[in-house]
This record gives C-alpha cells, structure tokens and sequence, in this order.
C-alpha cells in the first residue's frame, strides 16, 4: 500500500461520532469537547502518516479508536481528586493538609445543599450575622471573650495587623521574621498591613530588654511568632509570652501571638513534646492569639483570632473583613469542628488528624501486617515487609519531631525504587510513597484502615495493566 491509501483509510470525524464509546463520551463531556481532542488527534495521525514508513502506520491505524478515547478521558478526568498519603507526614500541605472526617463532610454538605440561615435570624425574621453559628462556640471550647474567624491565618495576620497597628510600629524579634512558605513573609505581610516592623535582639537571642529599648509613642503592639518550619538549638534565647504581657501592661500595649498551628490539646498526651495551646496563650495573658484551621486543629482552611473582646470588635468592622471572610461551607464544617471538641474524647473520634496522632505504633504495625498480607496473597510483585518508621505532623508544628509508626516496605521485582513510586502516582487514585534504604515506604499513620483494603487492590490492578 502506498501512502495515498492510509490517507484514506482515515475514518471521517461523522463516522468517529457514531462509535459507541465515543457516543458515550460525548453524552458525559458535550460534544464540542470531544470533536475538538478528536480533531486534533486526527491531525496528529495525518502528520504521523506523512512523517513515517509504510510499516509503521498500519498500527497507528489500528489503534485509533482506543487511543482517542485514551486522550479524551485523560483530557476530561476531573483534575482534582483523592490520593493515598503514604508519606506518614499528617499535614502535608501539598496534600491538602488536614482531611475532615464525616461529621465536618456533613456538615459541609448541609450547608451549601440548599439555602440555610447563614445570615438570617430564625427568631427575629431578620438579618443575622454569618459568624454568629460559630463565634459562642469558639469562645466556649477555648475559654475566650472574642474570636472571629477568616479565610486563612495570614489573613488572620493580616486583619490583626491592619485593625490594630496600622501606621504604627509594631516589635518584633528577628529570630521570629519568618517565612512559612507560599510566600507567608511575616515583613511582608506586615509591610501589606501597614503596620511598622520593628525588629529588635538577634536571629538566635532575644530578651525582654530589647523590645523595652524599642518602645516609643508610636508603638503600637508587641508580637510574638511561632517560629513553626524550623528550630534553632544552641546558643538560643527569646522572651516568654509572660514576659511580653508585663511589658504590655507596662506600658499600655496589646500583646498578640500568631501561633501557626491552633494546638488546643496538650501534645504529651500524644507522647510528643509540649508545644503551648491556644488557651495556655491566652491565659498567660496575651491580648490575641491567630492560628490556622487546617494545621493541628484539624478543620477547613481558616484563620482564627480569639482574644480580648475589645479588640476582636475592632476587627469585626474593618474593611478587610469582607474581602477575607469564610464561605458556607468552610463555617459548616468549622462549626463542627468546634463542636466536636466540645468533648475531647470525640474529637478523637471524629477528627481524622487527631486520630491519626493518637494511634499507637501496635496499632498501625496491625494495620501494616495487614496490607503486606493483601499484597503478598494477591501477588503483587515485589518482596514485601513490614518495618518500623518514622512519621511527621507537618504543617509547621514541631518541625524536628519524629512520631515512632509503622510502615509496609517494597523492593520492587520489575523496575527499581523510583520507578515504582512514580507508577503508585499514576494509579487510578494515586499513592504517594517514598524511597528509603532501597526500598519503596508505605507509612500506615496517614492511611485510614477503611483504606487498606481498597489501597491494595488499586495496587495490584496497576500491576496488572
Ligand atoms: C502556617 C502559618 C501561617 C499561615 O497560615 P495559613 O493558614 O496557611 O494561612 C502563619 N503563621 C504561622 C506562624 C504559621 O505557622
């Protein structure tokens, strides 16, 4: 056959039309969409018939159908999706930090079903205030005057900063002049909230003295940052929030404390370190306190700030206010957060990143001998153990802390370690593993046992595509 005859070989966009899965597809994804990814397509067959030899082509012919409905549902997949977290880090901010559990899914849903009171008072028939679902219940579970919530803790920052201290200096140690990631810059965002930084003390030692030297009319707040991502050890000293709340006192300033991740339980009984808690902030008497919802408290992407009524008023009114607020959804499921902390024991229960902190390394070395099971039984090809390892919290909270876990462990039959894991991410519902001492790591802390089951057929079924 000569070239001219592949040519015409090539099915009419009509006829691609009426294939039964391409009818299908245009059903799902409209037909505008499909005819465009098969007209490219065809364009790429035209050009690979002209560029290639007579032996090459009648294969690409063949495989046309498949491969464009390949290319259309790669193109169509819906982009953002489930993945397993195999790395053992909980809040692991490229995986969308803290997962919700099905009371905070729920309530979620609730919210943005249909229309609900979001601002509407039911017993006066009028308007309400959004934050009033949430704002008692806060203050209730943290013991506070005020609180009011926003989209995300730099925006916290930022609405703290603006209301309170714009045009005004506010002391900051430069040991605390961090960068969280993202582009978080605490000048930066200081700067963005027109207020003053004024940095005192050095990178590793700071003392009460030198915010005292930096006092003047224009001082408008002392601040304190949670250093989060990293830790300096050594030579190193910094001002206790007690101090700071004399020196406020003293001088008539507001003491604030952006605290990163909104800790509200006491990590020892988790066998970590003791890091301070949003109360414990609070009652050494700090005027504001910001931290994250989706770090260690274990709800939506928010910010919060509790405090001092006086001040939490001033913010609530602030322009900013609008352009930062919280949407339904997110006050739905903060809402249930709140509410399920209510009582420790089922926050436990109900808040996956509590769970996951609170398992103990027996627990996930049960949940590991079990996976290796399922992936011995089923074959899955590689030699598979189960080992000891180490996970993270993540998300800026105790940066240098390893949490004893248990994980499962592969060598690879086929294909070497990188291969494997960049083929687990390419599952129908990826996993990210990692590679350690050549071999590839499944860490069982940041897999839900509801999920081992399912994770191993998915496995198994990419291996044997
Ligand atoms: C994480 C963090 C932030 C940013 O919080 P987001 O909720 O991610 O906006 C700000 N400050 C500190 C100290 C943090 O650890």
């Amino acid at each position: 056959m000569n070239k001219n005859e592949y040519y015409r070989q090539i099915p009419k966009m009509d006829e691609i039309l009426e294939d039964k899965e391409i009818r299908l597809l245009c059903e799902e994804y409209g037909r505008g969409l499909v005819l465009e990814i098969a007209r490219a397509k065809l364009d790429e067959l035209r050009a690979f018939i002209s560029d290639h030899e007579v032996w090459q082509i009648q294969q690409e012919l063949d495989f046309l159908y498949s491969r464009l409905v390949d290319a259309i549902s790669q193109e169509l997949v819906f982009p953002l999706r489930k993945v397993y977290n195999g790395t053992g880090i909980i809040l692991h901010t490229n995986l969308g930090r803290a997962p919700l559990g099905e009371r905070q899914q729920e309530a979620a849903i609730g919210a943005m079903q249909g229309y609900s009171n979001l601002e509407y008072d039911l017993n006066m028939g009028s308007r309400g205030k959004r934050w009033e679902h949430y704002v008692k219940l806060i203050c209730k579970v943290i013991g506070c005057e005020g609180a009011i919530a926003v989209n995300n803790n730099a925006a916290a920052v930022m609405v703290m900063l603006s209301a309170l201290t714009r045009g005004k200096e506010v002391i900051v140690s430069r040991g605390e002049l961090i960068e969280i990631g993202g582009r978080f810059r605490i000048p930066e965002v200081m700067e963005q909230s027109g207020a003053l930084l004024r940095e005192v003390g050095t990178t590793n030692r700071t003392r009460i003295s030198d915010y005292e030297a930096a006092i003047n009319e224009n001082t408008g707040a002392l601040l304190k940052v949670h250093t989060s991502n990293y830790k300096i050890q050594g030579f190193a000293e910094d001002a206790s929030v007690e101090e700071l709340v004399e020196l406020g006192n003293t001088y008539h300033l507001p003491v604030l404390m952006d605290l990163g991740s909104g800790i509200l339980v006491n990590l020892e009984r988790y066998g970590l370190p003791h890091s301070p808690t949003v109360q414990e902030i609070l009652s050494s008497g700090a005027d504001l306190v910001c931290f994250s919802g989706d770090k260690l408290l274990g709800g939506p992407q928010a910010g919060i700030i509790a405090g001092k009524q006086t001040y939490i008023q001033r913010m609530e009114n602030h322009p900013l206010m609008r352009a930062v607020r919280l949407d339904k959804c997110t006050i739905g499921a903060l809402t249930e957060t709140f509410r399920q902390y209510l009582d420790l024991g089922r926050a436990q229960q109900n808040i996956p990143v509590l769970k996951m902190l609170s398992k103990t390394r027996e627990q996930l070395k049960a949940q590991a001998v079990s996976m290796a099971g399922l992936l011995s039984d089923m074959e899955f090809p590689g030699i598979i153990q189960t080992e000891c390892s180490v996970s993270m919290l993540g998300g800026g909270t105790l940066p240098c802390e390893e949490i004893p876990s248990y994980a499962v462990t592969i060598i690879p039959h086929r294909e070497s370690e990188e291969e494997m894991v960049e083929k687990l991410r390419k599952l129908d519902i990826p996993l990210i593993a990692y590679v350690k001492n050549g071999k590839v790591w499944i860490d069982m802390r940041t897999i839900q046992e509801t999920e081992v089951f399912d994770l191993a057929e998915e496995m198994v079924a990419g291996w044997r595509k």
